[in-house]
């Protein structure tokens, strides 16, 4: 029982520090956003004038990334609407695409109609950006990535399959998925995963990882259906 006891203060610590790095970074952050923006319009240099417009973009993004981070060890703050999943995975593919042709992966995407979930938008996209970019770093050299949802009408839910044919992980890395800071990568951060199982448990979904190591991952998340005539 103590033993439980300083695992969990050690998980909190961990939360607590992430989120006051997270802090830290923000205000240099946006100093640097302020430079860029004015440089940008007065500037004649064709290049920057180019240009500027996505380092703000990065900056943003990077910004957000951390807001999405702080905001675990901070609960609340989800704002539930009527979302069609099916959209929100689109956007999801569409603002990877980038990244995984960069890195030779293909992604595909497929649906089976139109799907209404409850839930958070930009909570929900983190959380399947996320498992998607793990999806593809977890490729060396050429690979595929799949995502597919699939109604199950008898639970009134649907499931997000996302499956790559990377890495895989074994028994014991499969069990350390989601404690904070857990990370195989140099540039790992080891919270994308303990975020999106946050965000995925307060829409009352469920993520499960099925691996085997060489042969790749599946991850399957279910959420539940929103009822559409209660819109
Ligand atoms: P990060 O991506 O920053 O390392 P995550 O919490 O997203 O942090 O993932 C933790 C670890 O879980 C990764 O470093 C990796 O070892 C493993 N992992 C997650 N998803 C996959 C996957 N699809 N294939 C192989 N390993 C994975
Ligand atoms: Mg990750």
């Amino acid at each position: 029982q103590i033993e439980e006891m300083m695992y969990l203060d050690k998980l909190n610590m961990a939360g607590q520090m992430a989120a006051s790095i997270a802090h830290e970074i923000r205000n240099p952050l946006a100093t640097v956003r302020g430079f860029i923006q004015h440089l940008a319009e007065d500037t004649n240099d064709k290049q920057f004038k180019k240009y500027s417009p996505l380092i703000l973009d990065e900056l943003d993004r990077t910004n957000k990334i951390i807001t999405d981070y702080l905001n675990v060890s901070r609960p609340g703050k989800f704002e539930l609407s009527l979302l069609n999943a099916d959209k929100v995975l689109h956007d999801c593919v569409e603002l990877l695409r980038p990244f995984a042709s960069y890195s030779n992966v293909s992604i595909f995407y497929s649906t089976s109609g139109q799907h209404f979930i409850k839930g958070d938008e930009q909570y929900l996209k983190q959380a399947i950006m996320n498992v998607i970019k793990n999806g593809i770093e977890a490729i060396d050299g050429q690979g595929e990535v799949m995502i597919e949802t699939k109604e199950i009408p008898a639970s009134n839910k649907i499931v997000v399959t996302i499956t790559d044919d990377g890495k895989g992980m074994s028994h014991e890395e499969l069990n350390k998925i989601g404690l904070p800071f857990y990370t195989t990568k140099t540039k790992g951060t080891g919270l994308g995963s303990m975020v999106t199982n946050k965000i995925i448990r307060e829409m009352h979904g469920m993520i499960e990882y099925e691996s085997e190591p060489g042969r790749g991952t599946k991850v399957n998340i279910s959420l539940p259906l929103a009822n559409q005539k209660s819109k």
